[in-house]
Formats: C-alpha cells, structure tokens, sequence
C-alpha cells in the first residue's frame, strides 16, 4: 500500500562536510527547514526493507558505464550478484524513475520488470531457492540528474577546469547511488566487493574508488577498470572524469609500506605533492584514537572535483582549493592553521561512516556527530590542550539550533544532515564524556565501538550499549534527552543568602544528568531533578555551571 503524496521532501541540506554548514545554510531553500520530513511513497519504497529486498543480500556489483560528455548523458549495465536470503520469484532494486532501463537480464533469458518511482520490481520466471548465488544484468541509459548544489544537493556536475577542458564528478549521499546506476539502494546494502569501468575520451582519466586494475583504449576511447575489494557504501561509489595526473606517495605502516596515488588535475601536481601529504598525519590521528584504518588493500587516495569534497570511501573528493588559510572553507574555518578543514573531515568519514554504517540514515549522528567530535579530539591532541578542544566545540555552539530531535523515523529514507547532527552530536558526546568523567574509560567506548563495529553497521541503540557496557551505567535517558528530544537541558538557579538553589528545566521526566557546578574555583557534581535542590555556600560565592563541559544552558532566576 502507499502512502498518500505527500510535500516533496525538503531539499534538506545534504550537508556533508563540517564546514560547509554555513555554505549549506546559505543554500537553503525557504522555509522551515527543521521539519522532519513527511514520509513520501518512494521514500516508502527506498526507506526499508521490504520483502523484496531482504530476500537477497548483494555480493558484487559490476559496473560498466560509457559517459557521453556532450550529451551530460550515460549508457551502462550493472551486473548484481546476489545471495536470495530466502526462496523468491521477484525482487526489487532501485533506479532513478528518470533513467531508462532497456532490458533486465538472467541467464541469458529478458526478464519482465514494473517500475514505481525509483523502485524496479523484476520478475523471475522461476523460483530461486534459499541460499543461491545469481545474478542479473540491468541495461540502462539517460540523462542523470545535475547536482544542484554539491554535495548537500548531489547529482552529475559537469564542469570546465581552469582551461576549459571537461571536468566532471558525482556525488549523492542522500540522493542515493540509484540516480546513476542500479542497486539495492539501502544503507545496508553494500556489495562485498564492487568492479567499475568507465568508459570516457581517451584524452581524459576516469578516477574511481578503490584500485586501478586496468586501462584499455580503443579508438579516441578508454576503459578505466577499478575494484574496490571491501563492502562499501553505494553513495560512495563516485567517479570523476577530468585531465588528471597521479601524485604518488606512500604510508609506511608497522615496516609495511602502502601506496597513496592521489589524483589532481595536470596543473595542481606539485602544489598537491606537497600538500596532500598532511593526510597521513590525518590517518595516524584516526587510527590512534578510533582504530585502524581499513581499506588498505583499496588504498587511499585525495581526487580534486570541482565541488567542495565528500568522504566517498578509499577516494576522498577535494576541492578546497589545496590552501590551509584560502580554501573556500579554510576561510570560513581555518582550524587554528594546522590541517586542511576538508582533509581531516572528509578523511574521518572513513571511519565514522565508511568503516561504521550507520544502520539507518536517521542514526546519521554516527557519520557526523562523532566526526565533527573526533575533530575537537584531534585539536586536543595535536595542542596537548583539553581547552583548545572545547575552544573549537565553543565555535560551534552557536550553530545549534534545537528545533527536531536529531534522531527522527527509522524505515523512511530519512538522511538526518541537518545541522543539529553535526554540532550538537559533537556536543552531546563532549558532554557524555563529562558525564562519565574518566577519559580511559570515555576514550575506551569510543575505540571499542569503532573497532568492533568496523566494516559493519550501528545505530545510537548500539552506541549506547557499549557506554553500559564499559560504564555500567544505563544512560538511555541520556540520549532520549539528547537525540531524540530536541530540547536542551536548561539549569536554572539563584543563590540567595548562604544558600544556591538549582533545578532542571526544559527536560525529560527520566533524566537524570549529574552536572558540574564551578564553586569558588573548584568543581562540584551536582543531580539536579525538576524540583529545587540547594546546598550550603558562603555568601557571595562565585558560582559557574560549566557549560563548557555540558551542554545544557544555564538560567539564572532573580529570586
Ligand atoms: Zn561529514
């Protein structure tokens, strides 16, 4: 059954890299744009996991796509290797309503398919039995969507480099990789490994994820074949078309020494030899603190795009401009001079987000909440300093906006990318470890959930099972405050004669957060509830709430 039509779901904001928060507001169409979004048919259909796609589990994607640049169309087949999870005679896959698909193959024999938005619903003429490898080959072609604003709003950019040779790149988290090939188009559904040839003019390169197997040219022609030999997520999966040249380096890692074979246009290659290198400092932050780096054997590579840059897995985009001080988002952002604002972000994805799926993308804090926190830890690390790490939480703070919870409906293809996810996940992290106030045991949940969920898939359920396991302590209530309540604890509080009087507002029934109170110059860990409590101070106590540490807003009250 379908739903009723609803509005068009919002172009919310598909914002993708930290910074580019504020270019993302600017980009926002009019209105309220805090609203979840209401459920539309083909969200119904992209959203979950209906009988017709948790039959199967996908193996191996093998794309062939020939880009015709002029026409800003494509021509290609994808070839879907699955696993039927049960005995089925139809399945559904997912490709934009706007391409076309001229046959559906299997064994040989023309399939019969109907289509209902982005859904493709396939016939088998027989019934393939629980526990079968097959596979099916969709042929296609059409004139893909534009990217309106990449990579908030994706799609194909077709662009000219500084002399006016063809440039092109594509980008859709949250539009979904179905508006150029066809897939399983959920966040679970990745491949366990993926083949991609792309067909461009032989005078240009085609740069895709993973590695390079192969180059064939046949006539003005050429064939690039990459394989990315781990699960990856389809939005990931990107290719960028231009003049572009390698630029080599390596990542010597316990005595074993991998390749990093970047890719920029031909005039950018010693600006970029030189620059890129700051992304091996980036990877031994992350592998510190949150793991191992894993998509070695896929390598890791920066590919310049004429959009700002996107996290698409063992290919990080980048287009901020190879300046740390006058990139597009290094002005807006220059984080204290050290590191490159899209580097360090876009590389983080490969953790929180590449390697860690979020298991629905209304859990999508886990992409960007935790990356825009692990920002703040790398500015901790890097200055030895605790307070420079809350300086770069405080520069953010004022983007918060607490309007939606930032976990909304699971099962509705709900990419939660509003700002919310971004900053105040970083803060309700910053305030979780407050909470639980021993870094070994914070820093502990944090490697932990990385680890044992990498390569794999988590929601905020699961995040904070591992705080109850290492702390045991339920903070449920934590994150019913937190995530799926928009509301930001407020203290209020008055001190009158000897005595300071605080309470909670603006809360849950159940939460229970301790706070810390700066009392005279030492810390003291208040549990506030609803009703009032107080305890004994001197008069004229110099009394703070360390909204630096917690992210509740502190109201003082004239009593
Ligand atoms: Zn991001």
């Amino acid at each position: 059954m379908y739903l009723k039509q609803g509005p068009i779901m919002k172009k919310i904001i598909f914002s993708l890299a930290l910074l580019t928060l504020l270019s993302c507001q600017e980009g926002r169409p009019h209105g309220n744009q805090y609203e979840l979004p209401e459920l539309t048919p083909n969200n119904y259909l992209i959203g979950n996991l209906n009988d017709n796609r948790s039959s199967y589990r996908v193996s191996f994607y093998d794309i062939n796509i020939d880009f015709d640049i002029e026409n800003k169309s494509i021509d290609g087949y994808v070839t879907i290797k699955a696993e039927s999870i049960r005995d089925l005679n139809q399945l559904q896959i997912d490709l934009a309503e706007k391409l076309n698909i001229n046959k559906i193959t299997y064994e040989n024999q023309e399939l019969s398919f109907s289509r209902e938005f982005d859904a493709v619903l396939i016939d088998f003429n027989y019934t393939i039995k629980k526990g079968n490898f097959f596979e099916f080959t969709v042929f296609y072609d059409g004139v893909p969507q534009n990217a309106d604003n990449p990579p908030w709003a994706g799609g194909f950019t077709w662009s000219k480099d500084k002399d006016e040779r063809d440039w092109i790149a594509i980008s859709c988290e949250g539009e979904g990789a179905r508006i150029w090939w066809p897939n399983k188009d959920h966040i679970t559904a990745e491949g366990d490994s993926v083949r991609m040839k792309y067909t461009v003019p032989s005078n240009m390169v085609a740069v895709g994820n993973g590695k390079l197997r192969n180059v064939i040219t046949n006539g003005d022609k050429s064939t690039y074949e990459w394989f990315v030999g781990n699960p990856i997520n389809n939005y990931n999966i990107s290719v960028q078309i231009g003049n572009y040249v390698a630029v080599q380096d390596t990542f010597i890692k316990d005595d074993t020494v991998h390749n990093m074979n970047h890719y920029v246009l031909d005039y950018n290659k010693e600006l970029a030899s030189n620059y890129f290198t700051q992304s091996k400092e980036v990877i031994r932050f992350y592998e510190k603190y949150f793991g191992d780096y894993q998509w070695y054997e896929d390598g890791y590579k920066l590919i310049e795009v004429p959009y700002l840059g996107m996290e698409h897995q063992s290919a990080v985009t980048y287009g901020n401009g190879f300046s740390i001080y006058n990139g597009i988002r290094s002005k807006s952002w220059p984080m204290y001079g050290v590191i490159d604002p899209l580097i360090i972000h876009e590389t983080g994805h490969e953790w929180f987000g590449n390697s860690v799926t979020a298991s629905d993308p209304t859990h999508i804090w886990i992409h960007e909440g935790l990356q825009v926190y692990s920002e703040a830890i790398y500015f901790e690390d890097k200055f030895d300093s605790y307070e420079v790490g809350i300086h770069y939480l405080n520069t953010l703070k004022n983007r918060i906006v607490n309007e939606i919870p930032i976990v909304g409906r699971e099962n509705e293809n709900h990419w939660a990318l509003h700002g919310d996810t971004y900053m105040k996940g970083a803060w309700i992290m910053h305030t979780l470890r407050s909470v639980i106030n021993n870094d070994k045991i914070w820093f502990s949940i944090l490697k932990e959930f990385m680890t044992e969920n990498a390569k794999g898939f988590a929601n905020t359920n699961d995040f904070f099972k591992k705080v109850y396991d290492k702390t045991g302590e339920d903070y449920w209530y934590f994150a019913q405050q937190y995530f799926y309540s928009p509301n930001q604890p407020e203290l209020e509080y008055y001190q009158s004669d000897e005595k300071f009087y605080y309470r909670w507002n603006n809360i849950n029934d159940n939460f229970i957060m301790p706070l810390d109170l700066l009392v005279n110059g030492k810390e003291l860990r208040v549990f506030p509830s609803k009703e009032y409590k107080s305890f004994k101070t001197s008069k004229h106590s110099q009394i703070e709430v360390m909204d630096w540490k917690f992210y509740v807003k502190p109201v003082l009250v004239n009593k």
